[in-house]
Order: structure tokens, then C-alpha cells, then sequence
């Protein structure tokens, strides 16, 4: 299950931030998934439910940010209205992801003594 393997990233990541910082105790796990990022919120949010019971983010809410994907012209910087063809809608060069393949560890709130 790939969302899976995304969590245990996440969570090696978060660890090492919270030893780091000799935190007790995770309150809360901020995430930005983008839309085309190719990772379903929804699974991600189950992996993180499997994965944490008796570990460091047991009581921590994994909170998920979703972000539209955004296409920009390479070129002059035009982008393409919502759901048009992803080309330039000012000089008609193909269009390049500006955001949307995002995912980010946004913020961890640790108890920290
Ligand atoms: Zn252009």
C-alpha cells in the first residue's frame, strides 16, 4: 500500500523531529497532499490510523491540507482556466504543474517539557 509507506516516511521524519526536541508526546500531524500528487487523502488517512496505535502519534490527529493542482506557462507565465486544455491560453505552449504534486509535513505540535 503506497499511502502506507508514505506514513512511515512521515513518521520517521516526525520522530526524528520530536527527539530532536525531546518532545514527551505528538499533539497533532499537519500534512499538504496535492492534488495530483498521486496520493488519495482518504487511504492516507486510514494508513496513519493503522500505523500509529502504541507508537509516538497514538493521540496525534493527522490533519490533511488538500491543494488544486496549478498549471503555469513556462514561457509568459499564462495559466489555463479550470478544467481547459493544458496549454497556454496566451501563446499556446504546454503548460507545466506549478503546484499540486506536494507532500509536505507542514507542522508538528509536540509536547515538549
Ligand atoms: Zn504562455
Amino acid at each position: 500500500m503506497h499511502e502506507y509507506s508514505i506514513v512511515s516516511a512521515l513518521y520517521d521524519r516526525i520522530v526524528a523531529e520530536a527527539g530532536a526536541r525531546q518532545a514527551t508526546a505528538v499533539h497533532a500531524v499537519h500534512v499538504r497532499i496535492g492534488a495530483v500528487s498521486g496520493v488519495e487523502p482518504g487511504l492516507l488517512q486510514t494508513a496513519y490510523t493503522l500505523f500509529t496505535p502504541g507508537t509516538l502519534c497514538e493521540h496525534a490527529p493527522l490533519c490533511i491540507e488538500e491543494v488544486e493542482a496549478r498549471w503555469a506557462c513556462p514561457a509568459c507565465g499564462g495559466a489555463p482556466a479550470k478544467g481547459a486544455r493544458l496549454v497556454c491560453p496566451s501563446c499556446g505552449a504546454p503548460v507545466r504543474l506549478a503546484s499540486g504534486d506536494e507532500i509536505d509535513l507542514v507542522r508538528i505540535e509536540l509536547e515538549v517539557p
